[in-house]
């Protein structure tokens, strides 16, 4: 998280701005040091999960564990550091709340009462300004309880809360298909997850994509990826490698590129029939080509209209194997045994 963050590849209040200096409030060092009881993940992982950190401070005492998907989108995009998130850790996984998308709807909210389209009155007193972690913990319990007027939208998700909030809110949204994505920045091209996010079926999260969307299946953590690439060369050929030792089968990495695209497909059919379509959901927020935001070491990211345009056609039929428009192609459904779905889809304009 904090490198992420470095790298402007993460949220940072609510993705508006470039490096600040609450970066380095979340300092994984210093968390480890003085909070974690052990240090060990997988080899290479950045936020390792399974490790448990106790604190004592004048608010009490706190035990939780620190995972990207549970402190990834607050942190800075909310304008605090480890040691308020290690204090109200706990409470989201009390509540069994997905941080992830929470930590991306408190950072919105955060913006709408700064810019006045929510009002102290909506937020039942509470005064949500930026950085402040008890009231993001009442938020919170808001959201989880479904009381006042935010927290009973914000508990509906961005497109319902739209409804409640007006249009004004919607630029100051940074969601893609209605799903947070502040975990990952969108303009970063190195570190982050734009074209992913853009184009995903099923939201901004990890398992977007081709690949990802069978490792994430078959439980192979994304995080670890780094290393196994190292050691076996490529994401085909490890995720044989874990498939075949868990499974007792004999896959080829023909087998599993096949695989990946009959689980991939097959997914995208299903999204397609339940309502979703590239060319009306696919996309990014306009911030992404209005707001240019610098990484700590000065390099600037930002889109323009032109480049995403050719980059997302390039993803779509280079690495989704999709068709520029992000239609499922016939020739590959066939391919892979998925034909019985194109009678259904084509009525759907979703085969290409
Ligand atoms: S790589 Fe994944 S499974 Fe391993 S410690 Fe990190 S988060 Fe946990």
């Amino acid at each position: 998280m904090p490198n992420l963050l470095r790298y402007a590849a993460e949220g940072i209040k609510n993705n508006h701005l470039s490096y600040d200096k609450v970066v380095e409030r979340s300092n994984a060092l210093e968390h480890q040091l003085k909070y974690q009881v052990w240090v060990a993940g997988c080899p290479g992982c950045a936020a390792a999960c399974f490790v448990p950190f106790f604190k004592n401070s004048d608010h009490g005492a706190f035990s939780g564990e620190f995972r990207h998907d549970n402190t990834g989108n607050f942190n800075a995009n909310i304008m605090v550091g480890y040691e308020e998130m290690a204090e109200m850790n706990h409470l989201l996984n009390e509540l069994g709340m997905d941080g992830e998308e929470l930590g991306g709807l408190v950072a919105w909210a955060m913006d709408m009462y700064e810019n006045g389209i929510i009002t102290k009155d909506d937020l039942g007193g509470i005064d949500l300004v930026w950085g402040d972690i008890k009231a993001t913990i009442e938020l919170v319990k808001n959201v989880a309880y479904r009381k006042t007027k935010v927290g009973n939208a914000l508990a509906d998700g961005y497109k319902r809360a739209f409804q409640v909030f007006g249009d004004k809110s919607i630029p100051l949204a940074w969601q893609f298909h209605g799903c947070s994505g502040g975990t990952y920045d969108a303009r970063n091209r190195d570190l982050g997850r734009g074209l992913e996010y853009a184009t995903s079926h099923n939201g901004a999260r990890m398992g977007a994509g081709l690949g990802p969307a069978l490792t994430e299946a078959a439980t192979i953590c994304q995080f670890a990826e780094p290393p196994f690439n190292t050691i076996w060369g490529s994401e085909a050929e490890f995720t044989r490698a874990f498939l075949n030792a868990v499974c007792g089968w004999n896959l080829t990495v023909d087998d599993v590129k096949t695989i990946q695209l009959r689980n991939y497909y097959f997914n995208r059919a299903v999204s397609f029939r339940e309502g979703y379509h590239p060319a009306k959901d696919d996309g990014l927020p306009e911030r992404c080509f209005t707001e240019p935001i610098k990484d700590k070491y000065g390099k600037q990211w930002v889109w323009t209209k032109e480049e995403y345009e050719t980059a997302v056609k390039k993803y779509r039929t280079d690495t989704l194997k999709l068709t520029a428009d992000g239609l499922l192609p016939r020739d590959g459904l066939v391919k892979v045994g998925l034909d019985f779905v194109i009678p259904l889809l084509e009525p759907m304009k979703a085969i290409g």
